[in-house]
């Protein structure tokens, strides 16, 4: 087997970007949770990406794509592969009433933009941590919108190194779901947005931050909602009627203000959120006979 740090050395010969091997997850997940990743990438652009893709294609290397952890748990053994960290991917530009944004772009500078530009439609977005390519992931969402919403097209690296643009249509995306290919790299979106004031935009942006702030545990490290809403119900209101809110397991909480947020009390390992997680989902399944799917990604190793 050949060393991490030789493969690391191997991958900086050819590669632009950064190259960090055995790097701690608690850097890049907002749970501030996680062991060491064998190697994480940071490609400084498109081609770069595809060196970095082709590399761990060639070892046999299992890869992930993480934007900023922000809707991610990576388990306390860390993480066996590569992490692609498109934080460089930063382009945001405006051409008529459509906006592009790379994969890294924060969703917060993203809506500080539209709002500049006097562009309307992702207001909904106000305080959704992460990243572009983390949102148009999942469709993230909020107050009955989400991403998909005002999206026109995403440009992805496919995982055997094809660059694709998809039109929305093209794209099955569901309730926190894209369903775009496997293994692929968001690079950049287009988002196809509305003229509208600037003044009565910031307005939205703060009024749906202030309700956010109102409802979340925002002062504590968490990775948003552990579940994904079933049909017709919230997975907040469900685990709440257990009883199980303030529960806690180790260093992690079920957090006392919504149901639906586990969080670190500051010293939480993944085995503990993992437990509270089986806890809660079980509480449900017997007194509602729901069975919670997560909204949430783990990886990694125990
Ligand atoms: C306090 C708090 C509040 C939250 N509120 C909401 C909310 O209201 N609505 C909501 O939907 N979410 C919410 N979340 C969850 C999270 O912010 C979103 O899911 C967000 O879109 C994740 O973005 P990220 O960049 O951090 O993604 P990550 O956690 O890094 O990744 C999430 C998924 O996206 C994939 N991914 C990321 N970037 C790329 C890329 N470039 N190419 C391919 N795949 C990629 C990853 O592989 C992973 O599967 C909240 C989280 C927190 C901590």
């Amino acid at each position: 087997m050949i060393a991490t740090k030789d493969l690391a050395e191997e991958l900086r010969a050819t590669l632009r970007g950064n190259v960090l091997a055995h790097e701690p997850m608690v850097r890049h997940t907002s749970f501030k949770i996680g062991g060491p990743a064998d190697l994480l990438v940071i490609p400084e652009d498109v081609e770069d990406l595809k060196v970095a893709m082709a590399f761990a294609r060639s070892k046999g290397m299992p890869s992930w794509v993480l934007g900023s952890g922000s809707n991610t748990l990576v388990r306390d053994g860390g993480i066996r592969g590569m992490v692609v960290l498109p934080s460089a991917f930063q382009a945001l530009a405006r051409a008529g009433n459509e906006v592009t944004a790379g994969a890294g772009v924060r969703v917060s500078r993203l809506l500080a933009f539209c709002s500049k530009q006097g562009l309307t439609g992702l207001e909904i977005l106000s305080g959704v941590p992460g990243t572009v390519g983390g949102a148009v992931w999942g469709n993230a969402g909020a107050w009955g919108g989400s991403t998909a919403d005002h999206l026109a097209r995403v440009q992805v690296v496919t995982d055997t190194g094809g660059e694709l643009t998809l039109e929305r249509e093209a794209i099955p995306f569901r309730y926190r779901f894209s369903g775009l290919p496997k293994g692929s790299v968001i690079v950049q979106a287009t988002f196809a947005l509305a003229r509208g004031d600037p003044a009565a935009i910031r307005q939205r942006i703060s009024r749906w931050l202030v309700q956010r702030n109102a409802t979340q545990p925002v002062e504590f490290r968490s990775a948003g909602s552990i579940f994904k809403n079933p049909p017709g119900d919230f997975a907040g209101r469900l685990v709440e009627a257990t009883g199980v809110k303030g529960t806690r397991i180790g260093g992690a909480m079920i957090s006392e203000r919504h149901g639906n947020f586990f969080v670190n009390l500051g010293d939480a390992r993944a085995a503990d959120v993992l437990a509270l997680v089986a806890l809660a989902r079980e509480r449900v399944r017997q007194t509602a006979g729901i069975d919670l799917e997560l909204e949430f990604r783990v990886v990694g190793v125990d």
